[in-house]
């Protein structure tokens, strides 16, 4: 029956946490204005940082190169604005530790109008000098992940990609970034699927909404040209849907074992920001030097979309946003389910922040933990058919070694275990500690 197939378009498990997204649905995308002070880490993505390019003293022009890519994971940064390089050297992070960054003291008089660049005649380009240019617009996976989005597009000899699938799910709750872009740049959204449909050499693409953005669905589809390949495929409405994995599984019916990846069934994945940033490089000449980010949660004055130069301090995007209301606990940056606490207002907006999302003691009080029922609702929950409460358990025992028997390393940190469990128990914080070590150990071993 025609009219009940976007039901199946699902995956199975996954939970399903109240949206909150009528707080900025509806809030058309707006500029924030520019600041005073930009620190740029040069790690905004996994992977290896950026090297430098810039010495301290020296001017900058909005949009110019000032770290290169420091290996192939690795991506490019420029300059979000005019003005004068302050410092190089060590800031505080989102997580509260000091990474290298470069800091931007903005001039004052410039009017911080970025000169687009020439189109780029991306048709001529070879795969090889494609992929790079990716790389030198510095664009990563603007769904949170971060992911320098030129790896992707490496694909090993003898793969072949079929199916372009562009990413619109944006699941999390309270997140309105991508509806929005899908409201606002549906043209730029298609031209910018429509290069890297070409350049893949896919067949089709296919953009995945969830169904509570009919709007969007509605607009996409009035902009598709006759001549281009394009499906939009509406997703029951459930979370994390905007996973790879599960997307992949709702669209097509196909799984990626574990350990494979979304190439290995022919298919390559990617946000619809990440989709709009390479439209406006190719077509456009801009970099990637700021983003739409959704200022949200109960304990901000005045919700928003904004556009923001990468780099702008949070304390600058609240203060725009009306400031923090009286009993503000935590500022998230990402979505509540797999974002994470900043440790500070003076941590800057990065390539991968979709959200500042802030919330009051109502909301983060500490729910008091109780011991693990057996009731199996993380089982039920978890996408990966991951065993959650085995793993914190083992994650509480410090037996992290024990933990890769039970695939920790699968684990996406989706949260939807923690979610689930009635206990209480802060099963994905217990996962991530015990990943963190692990990953220390293997890197101080290497
Ligand atoms: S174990 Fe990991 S992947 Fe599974 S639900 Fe929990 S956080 Fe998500
Ligand atoms: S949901 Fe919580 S209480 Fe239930 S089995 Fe999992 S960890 Fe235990």
């Amino acid at each position: 029956m025609k009219t009940l197939s976007f039901l199946r378009r699902s995956f199975e498990h996954g939970v399903h946490p109240a949206h909150h997204k009528q707080q900025t649905e509806d809030l058309p995308i707006q500029r924030v204005p520019f600041g005073k002070d930009y620190i740029m880490p040069l790690g905004q993505h996994i992977g290896v940082p950026a090297r430098p390019v810039v010495d301290v003293g020296e001017r900058v022009q909005r949009g110019q190169l000032i770290a290169e890519p420091g290996g192939f994971v690795s991506t490019a940064l420029h300059s979000p604005v005019t003005g004068t390089i302050r410092d190089i050297g060590d800031f505080r992070g989102v997580d509260g530790r000091f990474a290298p960054a470069i800091a931007i003291q903005a001039d004052a008089f410039a009017t911080q109008q970025a000169d687009a660049g020439p189109a780029l005649d991306w048709q001529s380009l070879s795969l090889e000098d494609f992929i790079e240019a990716v790389q030198m617009a510095g664009i990563v996976g603007m769904g949170g992940a971060a992911f320098p989005a030129h790896v992707k597009l490496s694909v090993p000899d003898g793969v072949r990609i079929r199916h372009l699938l562009i990413n619109g799910a944006e699941c999390e709750p309270y997140l309105t970034t991508d509806h929005r872009l899908m409201l606002e740049r549906p043209q730029a959204l298609l031209e910018g699927a429509e290069i890297m449909r070409q350049k893949l050499g896919a067949e089709e693409t296919v953009i995945g909404v969830e169904m509570n953005k009919p709007d969007a669905i509605e607009v996409i589809k009035r902009h598709i040209r006759p001549d281009q390949p394009v499906r939009v495929v509406p997703l029951k409405v459930k979370y994390p849907q905007g996973a790879e994995k599960m997307m992949i599984k709702s669209v097509f019916g196909k799984e990626v074992p574990a350990g494979q990846l979304p190439r290995d069934v022919e298919v390559n994945v990617n946000n619809v920001g990440t989709i709009v940033a390479v439209a406006d490089y190719f077509l456009r000449g801009m970099p990637l030097i700021e983003r739409v980010v959704t200022v949200a949660g109960p304990g901000v004055t005045y919700p928003a979309n904004l556009i923001v130069p990468l780099g702008t301090p949070v304390r600058d995007v609240v203060k725009f946003c009306g400031g923090l209301r009286p009993g503000t606990r935590e500022i998230i940056m990402g979505g509540p389910m797999m974002g994470r606490p900043i440790a500070s207002l003076d941590v800057p907006v990065l390539k991968g922040c979709s959200g500042v999302l802030v919330f009051t003691e109502q909301q983060t009080a500490r729910r008091k933990e109780y011991p693990c029922i057996s009731c199996g609702r993380c089982l039920e929950a978890c996408p990966y058919f991951l065993n959650p409460s085995r793993l914190a358990r083992l994650s509480k025992s410090r037996m992290f070694d024990e933990m890769k028997a039970y695939h920790v390393f699968d684990c996406v940190e989706c949260g939807s275990c923690t979610f689930a469990c009635p206990s209480n128990i802060p099963i994905v914080q217990l996962i991530r500690t015990a990943k963190d070590d692990l990953s220390h150990r293997k890197e101080s071993d290497t």
